[in-house]
Order: structure tokens, then C-alpha cells, then sequence
């Protein structure tokens, strides 16, 4: 054994090791012989934990060569264990089975190394690594004393390498990059002010009453508190993605209130490997017990807010939320007491408003696309919100009270309170989780009554239309186009050009509670509350055509087709727009007039097309440069003679040229990599089908001829607009050459 001032001489030693910035494997082989003398044991692992594994890699060097040793966090090994229930232990003989299993029914110590290496472990003093009440890994010592000695480990080794996982704790969060509290990330964010963590963590008893504090009073998204719990438990953050995620069938009776208390619930991706779900994932006890429960080795641990693990439990099955019934019952209360005046806002205005916020934000949070408020006859008014494509009842308001919640619902949406016999449009806006969500209202007269249809709009879903970047010219054409009841717009380019984003852009601004939308794709992409979305597989058989076929029994309005690979479903489209629908579409063309001779190409009739043609809209996608390292210059005669060469001399006058002219560059820092660009916008190059236009295609004009026509009638290429996004200062020179092929 070491004297007191030899241990503290070590101990510093460690301190001073760690000390040095240096990443763990770095510093091992000398951090590893002062550990060993400090013990006088003969081997050590060091290992940490791994952030999206449920598992801990042990890192060193034997010579230049880089040795990592995996070791799952489950009862399978005396390390996994040890990490698993986060409580140190001495192994007096692993070779004792008998020993192993009173320790847990499953541990196992792995005989792999000693037989490989011709070695004996005798004893094991196994402890973990915890900083914050996080693990952040463990750290292994074996054999205590000279070989074959009968040396153990004892309390004094324990308390002592007690001390030594403190130190390293430190150095590990540090270099796991984990944080203090669980919310101290929102802080370095700047999400937060500490002094408001600080109130909030004084004031709140609960993680979960925290949780819903920082949404609710700080207006702080989900996804950050989800990252900064990421941060800080070092394991990943799910949200609920029903669509990703389902609850993991085992054959445990997981007890469903058990589970709710405890804010746990267990999930498996598309390929059923487990995930156990939980807001406070360094709860080993609680973990102990859920993994003797499911009685499974191989599980990932992630971290999650208690509301979604609770809708993964299926805590929102249509039943009437708890504080829906609370609001409900004040208002039964206050009726009683005025029976008279029930009617619009009245006495009621207070348990009103609220009851008409909880709808909305309980229709978020089911992320519902529509809410219908339908009145009945006699009868208690029904909402009922459209979840997954299908209508739920969700609960119901006393008839007293439904022209005062119709009337809340129209205030907020602007619309004339006092006409209830003709249908209103408009839009209301509420936050949720700090995030804006918008929503369409109709009112509907109905001889029962005035009703309501509400429809959320997807806030990340469909990109607006105004955020497309269009040219002035092209957004205004582009309106007056998709407000066109039928006819056919194509938008086409590469794969890649972003025509998919482009597409559901104009669905998200056309989708209206009246109207029907439908569309096909292969794959659905993105997601818009209030479409029909359709997913074909041309592999089966269910093709585009035939997905247009089913669409038109159910007579939408607007129907989306992903791509128009054929003939058969280019002509299906064109039948469809030419008998009353909207109807767009993609093709893989390079431009806009091309797309007209491959369509007539394909065999279709070139006065249908025609006539059922509104618009086609090529489309590119270009980098855009970074705004941090953005300056301006003077062009060189060279770069000036290239915009107006390429934007041509005829079109130049529009562009209102500067002398001299002034252009945009950026020379490269560490927000964009030192590339100088920094994400992407769109060059749009928009072909109206005027009447000359259209003559020309009955002809079959050429392409050249149908493209000078086009630009006559208001079309601007795709260089053209590339250049124009360089005069606006979004790109650079080089990006147009990309578009135009030129050097
Ligand atoms: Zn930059």
C-alpha cells in the first residue's frame, strides 16, 4: 500500500496529466502507469461513453496503432454493468459464476482478453465515471498486487479510485462536451438568461414542470430543450415522429401507468431495435428496471420531453385533455349562475378565449390538420379535429356556448361577426412551443347553425411562396397562373433542382379548407396538414397513371402527379386539366420551351397540350454566398462584359446596370467552411402560354422559335436570372457560369 503523501503525490500527477488539453488517448499509456502504481494493479481500461451508442469504447495506443475496445452498457460484462446501474463493484474471482450471478442474473465476465493474452484476471475493482450525475464512462482496474499474490482490492482502493473518477468526470464532460445542468445549454444558446434558469430551476420541482415552463413562459422551442438535454445526458433526442418511431411489442407487461409515471416509454425504429425513451436518462434504477423487464440486450438509450413520450404512449387517443374538461367545467359553473346570456361573448369571455386556444394548441399537438366545429340541432356542438387523414371526436361544447366560441373563432380570423348566412374566409395565427402556427378558417352556414372548418397550416412543411426568391416579375405571373381553376403547370430541371420544394410551395398556397388537393409522389417528401397524399410504387404496379385514374373519382380540385414519366401519364394530366382540374406536374427537362417539343415528342395532341398548358416553370438551383464574409466590388471590365453578354444586349436596359457596376463576393470564413458560399436559392426561368405562344406550338415550332416567343411574351432564361441574382448581390460570376456552361 502507498503512503498517504505517495497517494496525493499520484493523485496530483493524474491532475496534472488531465490538465494538459491533451484528448484522453493522448495522455494514456502515462495516465495508465500512474494509475497502476497508484493501485498497484496490473492492468487498466479506461473506457467512455459513446453519445448516439448505447455503449462504451475504450481507447489506447499499443505502439503508432490505435486499439478500441467496444463494450455494450447491458449486464454482459462487468463494465456494462457497472455503467448500466451506475454503482462501483469488486470482483473477487470473475471466473466464479456463482459470485457473477448474485451481483445480476445475466453478468457475465468476458474471457476473450485473458485467453488471448495469456493472462489471468484475478480481481476486478470496476467504478463509474459520473459527472453531473451523468455517466460518462468507466474505468476498469484488474488484479491487485504482484501476479500470482492474493492481494484483493479493498474499501481504501475503492474510496480512492472514488476520488480519481471525480477528476476524470471533469476532463470527460469537458471533452464530451457536456454541461453542468441539464438546461445550460440553452443558456450558452442564448436562449435563456441564467438568472431566468436559475428562478426557473429554484421555483420548479419537477423536471417536467420545468419542461413545460421553458416552453410555455419562455417561449423556447422543443428542439432546443431536446438538444440541451442531448448535451447533457450524452445520449440522443427523439421528439415524436409517429411516422419513425412505433411502441416496441414485447412480450413484458410494461405496466401502461408505470411507464406514464415514470415518463418512459419504450420505442423501436422501422428495423424494431429498441429505444428506451426517457426525460431523465441517468435514472439507472429506473433503467435497471425496464431492462430486466423487457429482458432485452441490445437497446439504445435517447432522451425525450415528457408530452411526446407521452403521446407515445398514447396518451392522446381523441380522449378530452384534462385541462379541456377543467375549462369546460368552470364554464358549466358560470351558467348556471346566467343562464340568459350565453350568447357571443359574453360573461363566459374569459373560459371562451381559453377554450378556444386549448383547441387550437391540442390540435397542434395531435398534429391535426383540420378542426371542423360542426353545430347540431339540440344537441352539444361536436369538435372534431383530422388527425392522420382521418376525423376524430375530440370533445364537445354546450350548445349554450357555440355562437360564442364560433364568434371567438371569427374575431380571431378577422371575419364579420354579425354575417352568419354567407361562408368567410380568413387566417389566424397562435404560437405553440415558441412556434407560429398559421390557420386557414372558413365559416360554414348550415341549417343547424354557423360552423367552422380550421386548417393548420404546416409551419415546416411547404416553403412560402414568397420565399422562393422568384424575380418580382415571375412571383406576380406565377400567382396569376396556379389561381387558374384547371390547366396544367409543369415545373421541370434535373434531378435535384428542387422542384419538389417548388411544387408543395404552391400547394402550401393554395391549400384552403374548401379546397380538395390530392397528390402522388414517389417519394412523399414533404408533408402539408390538409393534402391527400399518396405514395405510388411503380414497382407494384401503382403508377402515377393509375394514381391519377383513382384521383379523379374522388373529383379534387387540385391535383399534384411527382413526375410525368410517359406518355400514358402525360396524357392521363392533360385530360384531367382540360376537364376542370389543376393539375401540376415535373418533367426532367432542361428548360421551359424544351419541355413543349419533349411532350409533343412523347405524342401528345399539341392543341390539348396547348390549351391545357398555363404555365411551365424550369428551375435551377445555385449557391448563394455567405453573408458573414460578404463585401462588395467593382466588376472588371471582363465580369461586365459577361453579365451583358449573357443577359443580352436587347434585355440589358431592365437591369438598371450601376457605373460602375458593384457585385458581391466573399472570400471564405469559418460560418462557410472558407468556401465563401453558404446555402442555396433557386433561378427560375417561367414560360406563360399566351395565344401567340400557343399558335406557335399548334405549328410545332421549333425550340428556338417557341423560346424567342416566350421571352417576348415575358420569359427571362435561366441566365438571365442567375444574372439578375448576381446584380441582387444573393451569388456570384461563378455560379452563372455553372447554369450556362460557359467558362
Ligand atoms: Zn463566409
Amino acid at each position: 500500500m502507498n503512503s498517504e503523501s505517495s497517494i496525493q503525490q499520484l493523485l496530483t500527477q493524474v491532475t496534472r496529466l488531465l490538465d494538459q488539453d491533451a484528448p484522453l488517448i493522448d495522455i494514456y499509456s502515462d495516465l495508465e502507469s500512474v494509475i497502476l502504481d497508484l493501485f498497484s494493479a496490473e492492468r487498466l481500461s479506461i473506457f467512455q461513453r459513446r453519445r448516439q451508442h448505447q455503449d462504451l469504447v475504450a481507447r489506447f495506443k499499443t505502439g503508432t496503432e490505435t486499439v478500441e475496445i467496444k463494450v455494450p452498457i447491458s449486464p454482459m460484462s462487468v463494465a456494462g454493468y457497472v455503467a448500466l446501474s451506475q454503482k462501483s463493484l469488486i470482483v473477487s474471482d470473475p471466473y466464479n459464476k456463482e459470485l457473477l450471478t448474485s451481483i445480476h442474473p445475466r453478468l457475465q465476465f468476458n474471457q476473450h482478453f485473458d485467453k488471448s493474452n495469456n493472462f489471468k484476471t484475478r480481481n476486478i475493482l470496476c467504478l463509474p465515471i459520473l459527472n453531473a450525475g451523468v455517466l460518462m464512462g468507466v474505468i476498469q482496474i484488474i488484479n491487485k498486487g504482484a501476479s500470482n499474490s492474493s492481494e484483493e482490492f479493498n474499501d481504501g482502493d475503492l474510496k480512492l479510485a472514488h476520488e480519481l473518477t471525480q477528476i476524470l468526470g471533469n476532463k470527460f464532460r469537458y471533452e464530451l462536451g457536456g454541461t453542468n445542468n441539464p438546461f445550460d445549454y440553452l443558456v450558452h444558446k442564448n436562449k435563456l438568461e441564467q438568472k431566468s434558469l436559475d428562478e426557473l430551476i429554484e421555483s420548479s420541482a419537477e423536471t417536467k414542470t420545468l419542461i413545460q415552463r421553458l416552453i410555455s413562459e419562455h417561449r423556447i422551442s422543443e428542439n432546443h430543450i431536446g438538444s440541451a438535454l442531448s448535451v447533457h445526458y450524452q445520449v440522443p433526442y427523439i421528439s415524436f415522429l409517429p411516422e419513425k418511431y412505433h411502441i416496441f411489442q414485447s412480450d413484458s407487461k410494461l405496466n401502461e401507468s408505470y411507464l406514464k409515471r415514470n415518463h418512459v416509454a419504450v420505442i423501436a425504429d422501422a428495423n424494431d431495435n429498441p429505444i428506451v425513451l426517457m426525460v431523465e436518462p441517468n435514472n439507472a434504477a429506473l433503467l435497471m428496471e425496464i431492462e430486466s423487464a423487457l429482458g432485452i440486450d441490445v437497446y439504445e438509450i435517447a432522451v425525450g420531453l415528457p408530452n411526446h413520450i407521452f403521446q407515445y404512449l398514447g396518451g392522446n387517443a381523441g380522449n378530452t385533455p384534462g385541462e379541456m374538461n377543467e375549462i369546460l367545467d368552470e364554464m358549466t359553473i358560470s351558467t348556471e349562475e346566467d343562464d340568459e346570456h350565453t350568447d357571443e361573448l359574453s360573461d363566459d369571455a374569459p373560459a371562451i378565449v381559453r377554450l378556444v386556444s386549448r383547441i387550437l394548441h391540442d390540435a397542434k399537438r395531435l398534429n391535426a390538420s383540420d378542426i371542423h366545429i360542426d353545430p347540431e340541432k339540440n344537441a352539444p356542438t361536436r369538435v372534431r379535429m383530422r388527425v392522420d387523414g382521418v376525423c376524430r371526436d375530440i370533445n364537445q361544447v354546450p350548445n349554450s356556448h357555440h355562437s360564442a366560441v364560433i364568434a371567438r373563432i371569427k374575431i380571431m380570423a378577422n371575419l364579420n361577426i354579425a354575417e352568419k348566412r354567407i361562408p368567410q374566409d380568413g387566417k389566424l395565427a397562435f404560437k405553440a412551443s415558441g412556434q407560429l402556427v398559421e390557420v386557414r378558417v372558413a365559416s360554414v352556414p348550415t341549417v343547424a347553425g354557423e360552423g367552422v372548418v380550421m386548417r393548420l397550416l404546416a409551419s415546416g412543411g411547404a416553403m412560402p411562396i414568397e420565399k422562393m426568391n422568384l424575380a418580382q416579375s415571375n412571383l406576380e405571373r406565377l400567382e396569376s397562373m396556379i389561381k387558374k381553376p384547371h390547366g396544367i403547370l409543369l415545373v421541370v430541371g434535373p434531378t435535384g433542382s428542387g422542384k419538389t420544394t417548388t411544387l408543395h410551395a404552391i400547394l402550401g398556397y393554395l391549400n384552403t379548407p374548401e379546397k380538395k388537393i390530392w397528390t402522388a409522389e414517389d417519394p412523399v417528401e414533404i408533408t402539408q396538414p390538409g393534402l391527400q397524399q399518396v405514395q405510388v410504387s411503380p414497382k407494384i404496379g401503382f403508377t402515377f397513371a393509375n394514381a391519377l385514374r383513382a384521383f379523379l373519382r374522388a373529383d379534387p380540385d387540385i391535383i399534384l402527379i411527382g413526375e410525368m414519366r410517359d406518355k400514358e401519364t402525360a396524357h392521363a394530366g392533360v385530360e384531367a386539366s382540360l376537364t376542370g382540374h389543376l393539375v401540376l406536374s415535373t418533367l426532367h427537362t432542361n428548360s421551359a420551351p424544351e419541355t413543349i417539343t419533349r411532350l409533343l415528342d412523347l405524342g401528345l395532341d399539341p392543341v390539348n397540350f396547348s390549351d391545357a398548358c398555363v404555365g411551365i416553370l424550369a428551375q435551377r438551383l445555385i449557391r448563394t454566398l455567405c453573408k458573414s464574409c460578404k463585401e462588395q466590388y467593382t466588376a472588371s471590365p471582363d465580369e461586365e462584359a459577361f453579365i451583358r453578354r449573357q443577359y443580352g444586349e436587347a434585355y440589358i436596359g431592365e437591369l438598371n446596370l450601376e457605373s460602375p457596376l458593384i457585385l458581391n463576393r466573399s472570400k471564405g470564413c469559418d460560418d462557410c467552411g472558407r468556401t465563401g458560399y453558404k446555402g442555396r436559392t433557386g433561378v427560375h426561368e417561367l414560360l406563360g402560354m399566351t395565344p401567340e405562344l400557343r399558335s406557335l406550338v399548334y405549328k410545332e415550332g421549333s425550340v428556338s422559335e417557341m423560346k424567342q416567343q416566350a421571352m417576348q411574351d415575358g420569359m427571362r432564361t435561366l441566365v438571365q436570372d442567375a444574372i439578375f441574382k448576381v446584380i441582387k448581390g444573393d451569388t456570384d460570376i461563378a455560379q452563372v457560369q455553372i447554369i450556362s456552361g460557359v467558362e
